[in-house]
This record gives C-alpha cells, sequence and structure tokens, in this order.
C-alpha cells in the first residue's frame, strides 16, 4: 500500500471531473487518456484509470489490468499517429519517485531513432 491515501483534489481528478480541460485522446468506461500539457517529446500522453488510485502500489488489480488494456490501444495509436521508431512508457511513484501528480497514470512517449528525450 501507499504511504499516503489518496487525495481527489488533484490536477487528474479535476480533469477526470471535467473541471478542468484536458486534450483527450481516448477513454472508456474505466480509464482515460489526453495529452500531457508539459510533453518530454512529440506525442507525449497519459493514461490514467478513473478508479482513485494514488499509484501503483494502492491500485486494485482489476484497475491495473484495465490501465495496462488502454496503455496498449493507446500505444499503438501514438506509435501510428506519429510514426515512431519506438516508445518509452513509464511510471513514477511518490515523491521520491518523481511522482508530481498524486493519480496513477503511465506516460506514452513516442520516440524517433536519435531524438532524446526533453527532460
Ligand atoms: P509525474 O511526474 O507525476 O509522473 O507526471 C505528471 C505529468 O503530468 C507531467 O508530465 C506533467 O507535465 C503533466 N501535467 C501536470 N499538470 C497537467 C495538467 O494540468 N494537464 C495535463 N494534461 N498534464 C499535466
Amino acid at each position: 500500500m501507499a504511504d499516503t491515501a489518496y487525495d481527489p483534489n488533484n490536477i487528474f481528478g479535476k480533469i477526470l471531473r471535467g473541471e478542468i480541460p484536458a486534450h483527450k485522446v481516448y477513454e472508456d468506461e474505466h480509464t482515460l487518456a489526453f495529452m500531457d500539457v508539459m510533453p518530454q517529446g512529440e506525442g507525449h500522453t497519459l493514461v490514467i484509470p478513473k478508479a482513485p488510485s494514488r499509484g501503483l502500489l494502492d491500485a486494485q488489480p482489476e484497475t491495473l489490468a484495465a490501465l495496462m488494456r488502454s496503455v496498449q490501444t493507446v500505444a499503438r495509436a501514438v506509435k501510428a499517429a506519429f510514426d515512431a521508431d519506438g516508445l518509452t512508457i513509464f511510471q513514477f511513484n511518490e515523491p521520491a519517485g518523481g511522482q508530481t501528480v498524486f493519480h496513477l497514470h503511465m506516460h506514452i512517449i513516442p520516440r524517433r531513432e536519435g531524438v532524446p528525450l526533453k527532460r
């Protein structure tokens, strides 16, 4: 389990509730995908579960299953849309792990041969 409880007053919780805008690219019953507002590369996309999970450690197994299904769907679409050579997919947990928004999310970044990430 995570050390800290889920706080619904986070940016992605607000996006899920429609309280702030996002460039949405995919949605189903359990997940939502949208473009990262500060992309580390062209096409940087985030996929989140609708279930209130702070990170990987407190997520329910069915939440993770739905999330990974959507990650694969979105990754395929993003790779095709940006004609990418490959993909970088990653996820951070807690501040020490690099997490800054405390609603579970997966990063998907299309990659080109020889082009580094922005940060
Ligand atoms: P973390 O470091 O928590 O894994 O990544 C959070 C990501 O959310 C960052 O890549 C950041 O650019 C993105 N982000 C932060 N605020 C917003 C926002 O309001 N809208 C969108 N679309 N992305 C955001």
